[in-house]
C-alpha cells in the first residue's frame, strides 16, 4: 500500500485515491524539428524503470486534483520525498 501526503491539500492519500502519471522530470526537446529521430523516440516512448529510487508524478485525483512529484523506492514502496510540481526532487 502506497500512502502519499499531498503537498497541496496536506491529506494522506492511499494509492486508490491517486493517479500514477509515470516518470517525472522528463524534458521535452525545445524544437522537435532539430533533434534526431532517436532523440525524439526516446522522449516519446522510453522511460526508466529502476529497481530502487524512482522519480514519479502523481495526481491527487480523489482530492484537490493537483499533480506533484514523488521520489519512491520501487522495491519497498517507501516514499522518500514529495514536492509540488514546480520544484525538483533531490532524493
Ligand atoms: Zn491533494
Amino acid at each position: 500500500m502506497i500512502v502519499i501526503n499531498c503537498p497541496y491539500c496536506g491529506q494522506d492519500r492511499h494509492e486508490e485515491e491517486l493517479t500514477y502519471g509515470g516518470e517525472a522530470e522528463i524534458i521535452r526537446p525545445v524544437d522537435p524539428t532539430t533533434v534526431s529521430d532517436e532523440t525524439w523516440t526516446d522522449y516519446l516512448y522510453f522511460r526508466n524503470n529502476p529497481k530502487g529510487i524512482h522519480h514519479e508524478q502523481w495526481c491527487c485525483s480523489a482530492g484537490c486534483g493537483q499533480w506533484f512529484k514523488v521520489a519512491r523506492d520501487t522495491v519497498s514502496h517507501a516514499v522518500l520525498e514529495v514536492v509540488t510540481f514546480d520544484k525538483r526532487l533531490s532524493a
